[in-house]
């Protein structure tokens, strides 16, 4: 006999002791019970998965739950909030055991690093849908958002970009020699949780790149009015990458490329010896509307595009 919903809930969700002190009443409940601290805002973001849209069929649970929370920390860490608290709205054809404890395993696996709670849902049958909504704290004032750009800034990227493109184009028959961190980038991307934590009062304007590098700095760009030169060589490129690039020259793929889950944001030059180490300068906020790149000295316009859903 398969599980009752009941039953579901109580074998895979709620293994997870409490780790979080802002957690007052956890699953169990019609609500969960939340303490904000003095001080603090609460940020909230919520990000769906839908089979055959964000992931192929049959793909990996244990990826899934692990990419799934990972995209909703990272809008987060895109505003400089701390993880505290997630729900997870679970939409399942049947219940199958196996799945279900997989997914869970890679769900509250990422929770537990980042001392993230669960603290409800909802669970239902249909089509395999994964919603997540993301509870953070940022403090009062604090928070990054993407209107913020001042012409004069700096544009950092917080890590490599392009990786999880090229391990899309690896699942699409791309043959790449090293195709392990590609693949890792696409499957189980990390939310930079601390670095966006360490941006507040550093940085004016932040996004994380799920779209692609073009498109979600375009973001930045309209909502600041503002435009912007990136420099081609500055661009932070593994050799994977690198070599893609070589073998097939789509030399736009790291600027187009989704999935990455990096930070993008913008710094005023008084303020660059606090960005973190691991951050990278690619490029500069400019008062002429449009994004231009800089390729081996030559300025070219770039097209402000990304996924889009309904197009
Ligand atoms: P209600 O009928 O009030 O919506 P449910 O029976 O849906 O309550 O859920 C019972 C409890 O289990 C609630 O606290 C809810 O937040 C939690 N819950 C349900 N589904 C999930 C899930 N997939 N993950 C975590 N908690 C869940
Ligand atoms: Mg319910």
């Amino acid at each position: 006999m398969p599980l009752s919903e009941f039953a579901l809930i109580q074998r895979f969700f709620t293994q997870q002791t409490v780790k979080n002190s802002s957690t007052r009443l956890g699953i169990g409940d019609d609500c969960a019970l939340l303490t904000i601290p003095d001080g603090y805002e609460l940020a909230i973001t919520t990000d769906t998965m839908v089979e055959n849209v964000h992931f192929f069929k049959d793909a990996d649970p244990e990826q899934l739950g692990h990419k799934l929370l990972a995209v909703n920390l990272s809008d987060l860490a895109s505003m400089g909030a701390k993880p505290l608290s997630v729900t997870l709205a679970l939409t399942v054809p049947s219940v199958n055991e196996a799945w279900l404890s997989a997914f869970a395993r890679g769900f509250l696996t990422l929770a537990e690093r980042h001392h993230v709670d669960l603290i409800g849902g909802d669970t239902t049958a249909g089509t395999l849908t994964l919603t997540v909504q993301a509870l953070g704290l940022v403090p009062r004032g604090l928070a990054l958002t993407r209107s913020a750009a001042q012409v004069g800034d700096f544009i950092y990227l917080s890590g490599n970009i392009g990786d999880a493109g090229v391990g899309l184009k690896i699942l699409q028959g791309y043959h790449c020699t090293q195709p392990d961190n590609a693949l890792k980038q696409f499957n189980q991307p990390e939310p930079a949780c601390e670095t966006g934590q360490n941006l507040c009062g550093v940085a004016n304007a932040c996004i994380d790149i799920s779209d692609g590098l073009t498109s979600d700095l375009g973001h930045i760009l309209q909502q600041s009015q503002v435009g912007a030169c990136l420099y081609w060589e500055e661009l932070p490129l593994s050799t994977t990458v690198l070599t893609y690039i070589n073998d097939t020259g789509d030399w736009l793929l790291p600027l187009v490329a989704g999935d990455d889950y990096q930070l993008c944001f913008t710094v005023s030059p008084e303020k660059t010896a606090l960005v973190p180490a691991n951050c990278q300068k690619i490029g500069i906020i400019e008062a002429e509307l449009g994004l231009r790149l800089n390729k081996s000295g030559i300025i070219q316009s770039l097209e402000v595009k990304g996924y889009e859903h309904f197009s």
